[in-house]
């Protein structure tokens, strides 16, 4: 039950052990395109140019970057945690002059400073964590991205803890890249960077004044690759993973056979019951109010008097695992819980029974049983 990697559908790993064909394959061409057009669907990007990559989210984070941004670019991000930062270095390392907004711990960039400062000087781009997974902060990237649009300032969104259990709306909000990894909401082992370019991006890139200072991440080296799959072409740059792209197909198809919105709303309804369960025991979330808490995930502060260490050891006696902190913050004083992808009810009654018998251990005062009562009457 940790953030990403998550374990994903029997379906999806079922395909991971399906025989490693060839790239260039007929079998594995129509994976790759049918892939193509499932990712379009999930990211509500009817219009979007969909580039799927071997690598982690932050090749994704990287190529968002590299092919939009040329040197001297000012650039905005807007920080809600660990996440934000890494933005930071990246752009710097393309040689943008970058700004960061940094919201304080489970809180969010005020709307009002993210206009202030978009109206103080010419940004090529900005960038927004949808879910910052070392805070479980949750951002609604709709009003930024029209207040982007009134500044004419591309939008980046990391999507890495999001897309897929976070309604997503690309087009309709007006977002030019929606980025994720292969192994959150949308359900696959790692080793894929995913991403969606808007009609915009995709000319911005075109129109570049220098040379995209990467060569494995450029869109030069993958746009071809991309139309050719989708087209149902042989082509070839760097070999795909094709067993990952496999189950990549597999998994698209079933969130797409539920519906992306009936799979959010139910991370939605889940989520929302976790915390309840969680907050009726007297434990408080980083996330400063309900509102802005992730559905995805959620970030957890122990009791005071409560050891993290013994506390996640002990729920490892009944078969759960949670991820410790990761803001450096409050690196200590917090644990995370993942609740995307194909997590069943009876996932978070365990995770909470856990949670329960570990808090016990350490005399943690509170009623027992109450939080995986509140649950089971929530669901
Ligand atoms: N952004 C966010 C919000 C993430 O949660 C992560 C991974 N935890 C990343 C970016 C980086 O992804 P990866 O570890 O796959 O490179």
């Amino acid at each position: 039950m940790i953030p990403g990697p998550i374990e994903v559908d029997p379906s999806v790993l079922r395909a991971m052990g399906e025989v490693t064909t060839s790239h260039v394959a007929p079998n594995f061409i129509e994976s790759f395109g049918n892939s193509i057009e499932l990712m379009r669907k999930i990211w509500m990007a009817p219009n979007g140019q969909p580039f799927i990559v071997a690598g982690s989210g932050t090749l994704a984070m990287d190529m968002a970057v590299c092919n939009l941004l040329e040197s001297g670019d000012s650039a905005l991000v807007i920080s809600t945690g660990y996440f934000g930062e890494r933005y930071k270095n990246i752009l710097a390392t393309y040689g943008a002059n970058v700004t960061v907004l940094q919201a304080e711990i489970g809180e969010i960039v005020p709307l009002e400073k993210i206009e202030k400062e978009l109206a103080s000087k010419d940004y090529k781009l900005l960038t927004i964590t949808h879910v910052d997974t070392s805070t479980g902060v949750l951002n609604d990237p709709e009003p930024i991205a029209k207040l982007a649009k009134i500044h004419n300032t591309l939008t980046i969104l990391d999507g890495v803890c999001a897309t897929a259990g976070e309604i997503t709306k690309q087009d309709d909000w007006g977002i030019d890249i929606v980025l994720t990894g292969s192994q959150k909401a949308i359900g696959v082992p790692p080793g894929l960077a995913l991403l969606v370019a808007s009609k915009k991006a995709m000319k911005v890139w075109k129109n570049r004044k220098t040379p995209v200072q990467n060569y494995y991440g450029s869109f030069n080296n993958w746009l071809p690759i991309m139309e050719a799959y989708e087209e149902r072409k042989p082509s070839y740059f760097g070999t795909p993973p094709v067993n990952l792209i496999r189950a990549l197909e597999v998994s698209l198809a079933l969130i797409d056979k539920e519906g992306i919105e009936n799979r959010v709303s139910s991370h939605i309804h889940y989520a929302k019951a976790f915390r309840k369960a969680i907050q009726k025991i007297g434990l408080q979330l980083v996330p400063k109010r309900n509102e802005i808490a992730a559905n995805t995930m959620s970030a957890i502060y122990y009791p005071d008097g409560v050891d993290g260490n013994q506390f996640r050891k002990d729920i490892g006696e009944y078969g759960v695992i949670l991820a410790g902190g990761l803001h450096a913050e409050i690196k200590a004083k917090y644990f995370r819980v993942g609740h995307m992808g194909a997590i069943t009810k009876s996932d978070i009654v365990a995770t909470l029974s856990a949670i329960e018998y570990a808090l016990q251990k350490q005399n943690y005062n509170f009623n027992f049983g109450e939080s995986v009562g509140s649950f089971l009457k929530e669901i």
